[in-house]
């Protein structure tokens, strides 16, 4: 967009706050938008909006000075426009039990406070919770009973939404989050957006943040609204925080959603919107590197996971990554293979994203301790392991140039000893390193931590260590 006449190849950064005005009392014209004022327009702001809608394929796009600012617009919104035709009893927001930790606990609290139900689903496949420790019935029996105190609610979208509808309630809104932090759970958009149809839901949003429109298109899969902490891939910079919304159609419920963002005023400075639009000129490139890093480290550390348990007979753990569960990638999209073709001679590739977790069973010292001190201890061995990593940063956040590992339990509930999120959950962001010395990184922390759990913490670690490092 040559707007200056400079030809600049880089666009400007317009920080001003407002317009002048003409003789004939006019206001600029940008693209077919009159600039009045900057707190709904200006430049910058739209010519990232317009880039990330052209990323997802939708009609209009908002940015939003974060993403849960994004989430509450894309509440409000649906929820103006839907009680024009449906009376405010009858509605309920549908909810994935397992999603952004702040996401889920802000909508709760929305919708607690306008005397809206909240009616959870469980994911397809909520092989994170269910998954947990396959090698004792206790704990088996234990984190299935932890997720149903935890709210998990046993029941899939399809199955909440035709409940509901048999009793005459609508869906004001289907949250959807696909993969969903932290164990990459995940739903099948495509059949949840029919069930989703046939139930008469009124507005389906997905939280597309960690799949990025490098990987999936939500709106192409029927969604109607698509949201992104751009906070996390778009921008990839680790220096911006900013939400987005973006809108199949440019409905009653989208005029909402902007109205709400023009006088809720939570828009994104000129500065950021500049960053943002920098960021995502690189989103392919880092989305499909990350994405090639981190099923390779996945496969990697599964490798590692299975020898420890090969030599020792001891079940450390278990890797999670959407790559590696069946079903995920046939909601992705295909990519043309740039250079020559992959091994099996397909000219065609899926990517799965760059966020995986490792998640560590309860597998130091005796399991006769009593509960506190072995939750301590895995507690422990996981601090030890995020902030003995070199390469990898322990910090909170996602979607960078650099990798980050993090224990989400110290993140999202510490100090509870009936949590959502298994103690030994550590989150892993790939970043654009090399992947060798990612790996290297992962396999020289988890050997530290368990130095430091049996020098430190006297645990007896006898039956690892004969391992060959
Ligand atoms: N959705 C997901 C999946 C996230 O990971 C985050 C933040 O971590 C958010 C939403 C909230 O975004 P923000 O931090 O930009 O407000």
């Amino acid at each position: 967009m040559d707007v200056d006449g400079t030809r600049s190849v880089v666009p400007p950064i317009y920080p001003s706050t407002t317009y002048a005005r003409a003789y004939d009392h006019s206001l600029p014209n940008l693209g077919g938008r009159d600039l009045c004022y900057a707190r709904p327009d200006n430049p910058s702001v739209r010519a990232a909006e317009e880039t990330l809608c052209d990323l997802e394929g939708g009609a209009d796009c908002a940015l939003f000075s974060s993403g849960m600012a994004a989430l509450h617009a894309a509440l409000e919104g649906s929820m103006r426009a839907c009680v024009q035709s449906t009376a405010r009893d009858d509605v309920f927001v549908a909810a994935p039990t397992c999603a952004y930790f702040a996401v889920r606990f802000r909508i709760l609290e929305w919708c607690a406070s306008r005397n809206i139900e909240v009616v959870s689903y469980d994911p397809d496949l909520p092989f994170s919770v269910y998954g947990l420790d396959p090698s004792t019935e206790e704990v088996r029996e234990e984190s299935e009973a932890k997720a149903r105190r935890s709210g998990y609610a046993g029941k899939s979208l399809r199955t909440v939404l035709r409940e509901q509808r048999d009793v005459g309630r609508r869906a004001m809104m289907v949250w959807i989050e696909s993969p969903a932090n932290p164990g990459w759970d995940h739903v099948d958009i495509q059949s949840a957006v029919d069930a989703a149809r046939r139930c008469d839901a009124f507005c389906v949003c997905v939280d597309a943040t960690v799949t990025t429109p490098i990987i999936m298109n939500p709106l192409a899969l029927g969604a109607d609204l698509v949201m992104h902490s751009a906070t996390k891939y778009l921008n990839g910079h680790g220096d911006v925080v900013a939400g987005a919304l973006v809108t199949r159609v440019e409905d009653e419920t989208w005029r909402c959603v902007t109205h709400e963002r023009k006088l809720g005023g939570a828009t994104l400075g000129a500065f950021d919107a500049y960053l943002l639009s920098r960021g995502m000129r690189t989103l392919e490139l880092r989305v499909k590197r990350q994405s090639t890093t981190a099923i390779w480290l996945a496969n990697a550390m599964k490798e590692f996971i299975d020898k420890v348990r090969e030599d020792t007979g001891v079940e450390a753990g278990v890797v999670l990554y959407p790559g590696l569960v069946p079903g995920f990638a046939k909601q992705c999209k295909e990519h043309d293979v740039d250079d020559e073709c992959t091994p099996d001679g397909s000219t065609k590739r899926t990517y799965h994203g760059g966020m995986m977790s490792l998640c560590f069973y309860d597998f130091l010292g005796s399991k006769t301790d009593e509960k506190k001190v072995r939750v301590e201890r895995l507690v422990t061995f996981c601090r030890m392991f995020a902030t003995s990593c070199t390469i990898w940063t322990c910090a909170t956040s996602l979607g960078g140039f650099e990798s980050l590992i993090e224990h989400r339990y110290s993140v999202e509930e510490p100090g509870s000893m009936d949590p959502f999120i298994p103690f030994g959950l550590l989150r892993l962001s790939v970043g654009l390193e090399d992947r060798r010395e990612l790996l290297k990184d992962l396999k020289s922390a988890f050997w530290r931590a368990l130095d430091h759990m049996r020098k430190q913490e006297g645990v007896n670690v006898d039956s690892l260590r004969s391992l060959d490092k």
